[in-house]
């Protein structure tokens, strides 16, 4: 199969190809027929320009929430409702492969395999309305039918289009922990099962599929690095082949000034550093799963994120050290379902050992906290709604008093050198005066400043802020192109 003008240069630290490049395909990216055509174009122009490319893609769009509500209904007993669930799943990737592949014999072979794997997950899905327990185990177990079988796919619809495509088991290269449903990769092994089984496979210029947030642990059994961890998956293999650039292909031009679905005049970022990727990925920017950033400057490896759907847009470069920005900001990410806690305790301060004592409970569960604000009597942090919250205040209320509330959400304003510019927080709190701030945290990192509001404000509160900070960007950071209003012809 021929795959076009490749130029596989070793690099001078292994023997990895120095033209590597990790391109990761989101959902959206690999959700249809259509879509996963596209991402092959881009591949195609990759493999033309001399690119080695590895590609990491995830299940097709809203695949992992269908096969958590089935897995959700089996454990409810609802046997037929999870197997309804997986049926229309079925017949969903039936359809987008049998329209993808023309071949008789590659299309037979591969719904021959969606079949098989579909029914296995029947037996997991029937196995399960029996015991009516899910464990995080067997979540991860049935979630990963999403990216194993959208992985196949992909690579069946590249050897299609003349790409030499090899699918890959991403659970025989990502090693993690046993932490089911959060693992982290343990980085030694997975370099090393990376290297040994996708180097061999690009030096003969073939171009290695597999799915990305699936792993397994040292045992084989499958685990996942968490909701949105193909990017990380992405970043891994990159950082572990020390591959030119990782690109992450998206539904969006690239790191947006916010989510361009809250504010639809949001502009895009060309360029950022790791660290402000960073910070926006960790306090919610959804387009970046918040693990990515660092396997990326581990290796000094550019990233770049780009819209498989407007493949010609250059996208947001996120480089270690980039441009000065004559703007202030350079987006904001919100973070929620959130919830405070309040400690109270009179006799606290003056007590060493206090602090420790209290975080040794969230440690014990778990349980990262996001924010913290302290007085002379009493702490108050913001920690994820989903954690163990009555467990945690039982724990904490030997030591003090304890309050939680929930619906809360963490709004985060990323730029560089926010501390020393001075009078920049009477201005973020102006342009929100309208609304009702919980917590606020400033200075304890240079480039970001947040604060705490109730849920159900933060879309407005996005929109104020942006409104305030992003009228007149500096353009060699933004995309002030896409505001100017467009010219009509009238055709006169
Ligand atoms: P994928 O499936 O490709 O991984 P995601 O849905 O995880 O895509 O991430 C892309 C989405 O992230 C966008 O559709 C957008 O709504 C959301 N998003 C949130 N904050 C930002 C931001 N600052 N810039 C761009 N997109 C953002
Ligand atoms: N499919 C997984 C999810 O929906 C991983 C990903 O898409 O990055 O969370
Ligand atoms: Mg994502």
């Amino acid at each position: 199969m021929s795959t076009g003008p490749r130029r596989a240069r070793s690099s001078e630290n292994g023997n990895a190809p120095m033209n590597l490049v990790v391109m990761k395909f989101g959902g959206t990216s690999v959700e249809d027929a259509a879509a996963i055509a596209r991402t092959a174009a881009i591949v195609k122009g990759r493999v033309a320009q001399g690119k080695c490319p590895v590609i990491v893609v995830s299940a097709m769009a809203k695949v992992t929430d269908q096969l958590l509500r089935a897995a959700g209904a089996a454990a409810q007993g609802d046997r037929t409702g999870a197997l309804a669930i997986s049926s229309r799943l079925r017949g969903r990737h039936r359809d987008v492969a049998a329209e993808l592949i023309q071949s008789p014999n590659e299309c037979a072979s591969t719904v021959d395999l969606i079949d098989q794997r579909f029914d296995s997950l029947d037996e997991v899905l029937r196995g399960l309305a029996v015991l009516l327990e899910l464990t995080p185990r067997i979540a991860d177990l049935i979630v990963s039918y999403g990216e194993r079988l959208s992985s196949r796919i992909v690579t069946a619809a590249f050897r299609e289009r003349g790409l030499d495509a090899v699918h890959v088991d991403a659970r025989q290269i990502v090693v993690t922990d046993s932490e089911f449903q959060k693992a982290a990769p343990l980085d030694a092994v997975t370099e090393k099962r990376a290297q040994e089984k996708l180097l061999p496979l690009l030096h003969e210029h073939k171009i290695p599929v597999m799915g990305g947030f699936i792993a397994a642990n040292e045992a084989g059994v499958t685990t996942t690095l968490g909701r949105g961890g193909s990017d990380f998956t992405g970043a891994l293999i990159g950082g572990a082949l020390s591959a030119e650039t990782i690109e992450i292909w998206t539904d969006v031009d690239g790191i947006m000034t916010a989510d361009p679905r809250v504010c639809p005049d949001a502009l895009r970022v060309r360029v950022i550093s790791f660290e402000e990727a960073a910070e926006l990925a960790y306090f919610g920017a959804k387009v970046l799963h918040p693990a990515t950033i660092l396997p990326a400057v581990k290796k000094n490896i550019p990233v770049a994120v780009l819209n498989s759907r407007n493949a010609k847009c250059e996208g947001t470069r996120i480089i270690s050290l980039a441009p000065h920005c004559k703007s202030p900001f350079k987006s904001i990410a919100v973070k929620k379902k959130l919830s405070i806690i309040d400690i109270v305790a009179s006799r606290m301060l003056m007590t060493h050992g206090y602090m420790s004592q209290m975080f040794a409970i969230f440690d014990k569960h778990k349980c990262p906290v996001d924010m913290v604000s302290t007085s002379e009597v009493s702490v108050s942090l913001s920690v994820d709604s989903n954690a163990s919250l009555p467990e945690i205040a039982a724990d904490l209320s030997k030591l003090a008093d304890v309050k939680y509330e929930g619906r809360k959400a963490l709004v985060c304003m990323v730029g560089e050198d926010i501390r020393g510019q001075s009078g920049i927080a009477a201005q973020v709190f102006s342009a929100i005066r309208h609304i009702n701030v919980r917590m606020i945290s400033q200075g304890a990192s240079e480039i970001n400043m947040s604060f705490m509001i109730e849920e159900d404000d933060a879309d407005e509160a996005i929109r104020s802020l942006h409104a305030a900070f992003f009228q007149n960007p500096d353009p060699a950071v933004f995309d002030v192109e896409a505001r100017k209003p467009q010219t009509v012809n009238s055709g006169q």
